[in-house]
């Protein structure tokens, strides 16, 4: 399954919040190396660690300092891009990699098209048969993968074996998320220090999570997806956390589980075997808290080292059936992992070499 030597891959949008987060994931990665780093005109042309405004940790591994910020929108021959690209600038760029790279992407713009499979690997690794379809119909020698909304991806972490064993009819869910899903600079200290702001962007985030859930949940079926049938209503906010997005879920089922077997659904879940042995794969997807007042932000997102999704709070709802709290790393689960993880699967189903 491991690749015989490291395979070369380029970060498009390498500067932003979720390429560096890339960059610190790509080192010492057992399958990949770091071979480009793409900008804007702003960037391109010189050196990452002279013009990165680094947000995470000690500083960038020298040699990636030292690399030449390349245009994103002319394909290097590398075996996979991850992309971490704005939504309006992977609507170009993105295709064009895809003519002749593994594209993994993290920006929205192609999540729900029916050739583009949208995937976390833990919950629907089969929606990689998408690819034959999208290949055959585009004429791309490569590929575009897509890994959902920072929000929907530790909701259906938790959905996943939920819905396997009981049917989601109807979901309400309420997100605080945090602001550096908002990229950099992000919300103005101004606006997020001792508030909360009652919406994301321009309404389109609930859309996101009121939809991609559905088609993560789906079944393919000939190369095309049928997306599972529940109902999603969402209501977000931005609340003053630096990482961890947390979701307020209330599920109506079909069968209406106890609380007490709703946990041992969530304990029991396992990615299937090919997803378990990929490098950055969490041992456990879920990990259920028993706690009064958990999962936390700041206690709990870097579970499963940032890859895990956190449960707790799991109890009667009077309104549905079932109440519980979810919490995921938005920047490491929910967006730079989340693409690497798919990059990986890519590379153990043989569909990247
Ligand atoms: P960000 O911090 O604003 O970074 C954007 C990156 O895109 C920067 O590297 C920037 O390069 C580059 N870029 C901007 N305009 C460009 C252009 N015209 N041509 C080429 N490159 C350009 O954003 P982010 O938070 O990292 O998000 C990146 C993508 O991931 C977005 O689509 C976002 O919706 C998605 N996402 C983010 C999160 C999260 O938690 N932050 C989670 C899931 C998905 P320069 O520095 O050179 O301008």
């Amino acid at each position: 399954m491991a690749p015989s030597r490291k395979i070369p891959v380029a970060i498009l949008g390498a500067t932003g919040t979720v390429g560096q987060r890339m960059i610190e994931l790509l080192a010492n990665h057992p399958w990949f190396e770091i071979a480009a780093l793409t900008g804007s005109d702003r960037t391109v042309g010189r050196p990452y660690g002279e013009l990165v405004n680094w947000k995470l940790n000690d500083a960038p591994p020298p040699a990636i300092a030292r690399m030449i910020v390349q245009p994103s929108d002319s394909p290097l021959d590398v075996g996979i891009a991850l992309s971490a690209l704005p939504t309006d600038v992977a609507r170009t760029v993105e295709p064009l990699w895809a003519e002749q790279v593994a594209v993994c992407s993290n920006a929205s713009t192609y999540r729900m098209a029916s050739d583009i499979p949208l995937i976390v690997p833990e919950v629907n690794p089969d929606h990689i048969g998408m690819i034959e379809r999208q290949r055959s119909e585009r004429g791309w020698k490569g590929c575009l993968v897509t890994n959902p909304n920072c929000a929907s991806i530790g909701i259906v972490m938790a959905l996943r074996p939920l819905h396997d064993a009981f049917g989601i009819e109807k979901m309400h869910v309420a997100t605080l998320q945090a602001i550096s899903g908002a990229g950099y600079p992000g919300v103005a200290s101004l606006d997020i220090v001792d508030n909360i702001i009652p919406n994301i962007g321009d309404g389109s985030e609930e859309a996101k999570i009121e939809s991609e859930p559905l088609k993560l949940l789906g079944s393919l079926s000939d190369g095309r997806m049928i997306p599972a049938s529940a109902i999603i209503s969402a209501q977000v906010t931005r609340v003053p956390v630096v990482d961890g997005h947390t979701a307020l879920l209330s599920i109506k089922f079909a069968r209406r589980p106890d609380p007490i077997d709703a946990i041992d659904a969530l304990v029991a879940f396992r990615a299937p075997e090919i997803v378990r042995n990929l490098p950055s794969a969490p041992e456990f997807p879920v990990i259920v808290r028993s706690e009064w007042d958990r999962p936390q932000p700041r206690r709990d997102r870097d579970a499963g080292r940032g890859m895990s999704a956190s449960v707790g709070r799991i109890r009667p709802c009077p309104l549905l059936d079932l109440r519980m709290v979810v919490l995921a790393h938005n920047t490491i689960r929910g967006a730079a992992g989340g693409a690497l993880l798919n990059a990986e699967l890519l590379v153990a189903e043989g569909i990247v070499s």
